[in-house]
């Protein structure tokens, strides 16, 4: 029978070392492992020529150092955004999208199949949930992205990560941080944390926990409702965290963390984005230290909603202004291919 080899991406440095001594190797050789994947890219094991033969036999039979493979790719006609839909090894598939505006490339990467909260108007939660990636399957979406780039471009490296790709990222708490582990080692990627931000629904404990341990990334909640009816008809998740106890933990993480929350608000048109909505965004969120970030809706297959017109969504921003808030209206791009805010699914 083959043997299940673990995931070389599932673990941390400091983990590839204790497992390298436990097999009775140097952790000089678990160091040079790291640096072969992470910082120059290899991957076969024949090729790291550096690590004793032993020691490599040894990793090859434990680890699995492998990607996930693109099932499709397509780009979008403005050539800023590419998406890729993945297949994981059990054959499941998630979604990965670089963007690369003038300056900034991003990567908007994937914590879940499917995801398990259902707000009405994203296609992910509309798909329902299938299962949670590991910390290993989050990082190779990290790593497919910097490939990519630096097939384009070899200067070009990734700079920046949005977890607001499919699933909820706080409902897969330890996956993800080890994953940000990862990304952000400084002998790896070493992406900064402040180039990290997780964008969440809204999951009260998991933003307690961020606070208690001193997460270093961004943090973005969605929003959509200033007023516990009007926000849990969207977000149903709202029923099991309550808007006065997701501001309660908002507050908390801004004066534990001494750092803004970026707020997300979907617009959609006659629903939440009315002048007496954006007053009351403005009443919930005034005196915080937040910025809200207003993304007029994409379209999903099954949510019949309308999005905000610019107009509209500039008459939110003067009034959330009034209340001394920074806003932000997303710029739409990659709609054309449903790589935009809450169009990923796998369904095709
Ligand atoms: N689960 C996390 C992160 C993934 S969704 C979360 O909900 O925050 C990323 C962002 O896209 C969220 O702010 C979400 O509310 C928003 N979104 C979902 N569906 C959307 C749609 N159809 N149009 C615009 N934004 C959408
Ligand atoms: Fe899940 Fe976020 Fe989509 Fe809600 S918006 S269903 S939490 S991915």
């Amino acid at each position: 029978m083959p043997t299940l080899r673990a995931n070389f991406h599932d673990l941390t440095r400091e983990a590839l070392r204790l497992l390298t001594v436990r097999w009775g190797f140097s952790p000089v050789h678990a160091a040079r492992l790291w640096r072969y994947v992470y910082l120059d890219r290899i991957e076969a094991w024949e090729l790291m020529t550096d690590l004793p033969v032993r020691y490599r036999d040894r990793a090859a039979a434990e680890l699995a150092l492998t990607h996930p493979e693109i099932a499709v790719e397509t780009h979008s006609s403005d050539g800023f955004t590419r998406k890729y839909l993945l297949a994981l090894a059990d054959d499941r598939r998630i979604e990965t999208v670089l963007m690369r505006f003038t300056g900034r490339v991003t990567a908007c990467i994937s914590s879940q199949a499917g995801c398990a909260m259902g707000c009405v108007f994203c296609a992910t939660g509309q798909m329902g949930f299938t299962r949670h990636l590991s910390a290993g399957e989050i990082v190779a979406q990290a790593l497919h992205v910097n490939r990519v780039l630096h097939s384009l471009n070899p200067g070009e490296r990734l700079r920046n990560i949005v977890l607001m790709g499919m699933g909820e990222p706080l409902h897969n708490y330890d996956a993800v941080m080890t994953a940000t582990e990862i990304l952000c080692d400084t002998a790896g990627l070493s992406l900064g944390t402040k180039q990290i931000t997780l964008s969440t629904v809204g999951v009260v404990p998991g933003i307690v926990r961020l606070a208690d341990e001193g997460r270093p990334i961004h943090l973005a909640v969605s929003l959509h409702g200033a007023t516990q009816e009007e926000r849990a008809a969207l977000v149903p998740v709202a029923k099991k965290w309550p808007l006065d106890a997701l501001m309660e933990a908002c507050r908390y993480y801004i004066a534990k963390q001494q750092r803004r929350i970026f707020y997300e608000w979907t617009l959609i048109e006659g629903k939440n984005d009315t002048a007496e909505n954006a007053h009351a965004v403005g009443r919930l969120l005034h005196g915080q230290d937040a910025q809200v970030n207003l993304i007029p809706l994409n379209p999903t297959a099954g949510f019949a909603g309308i999005p905000t017109g610019q107009e509209a969504a500039r008459r939110f921003q003067t009034i959330l202004a009034e209340y001394n808030l920074p806003s932000t209206i997303r710029q739409r791009r990659g709609i054309d291919i449903a790589a935009g805010c809450g169009q990923l699914a796998n369904a095709r």
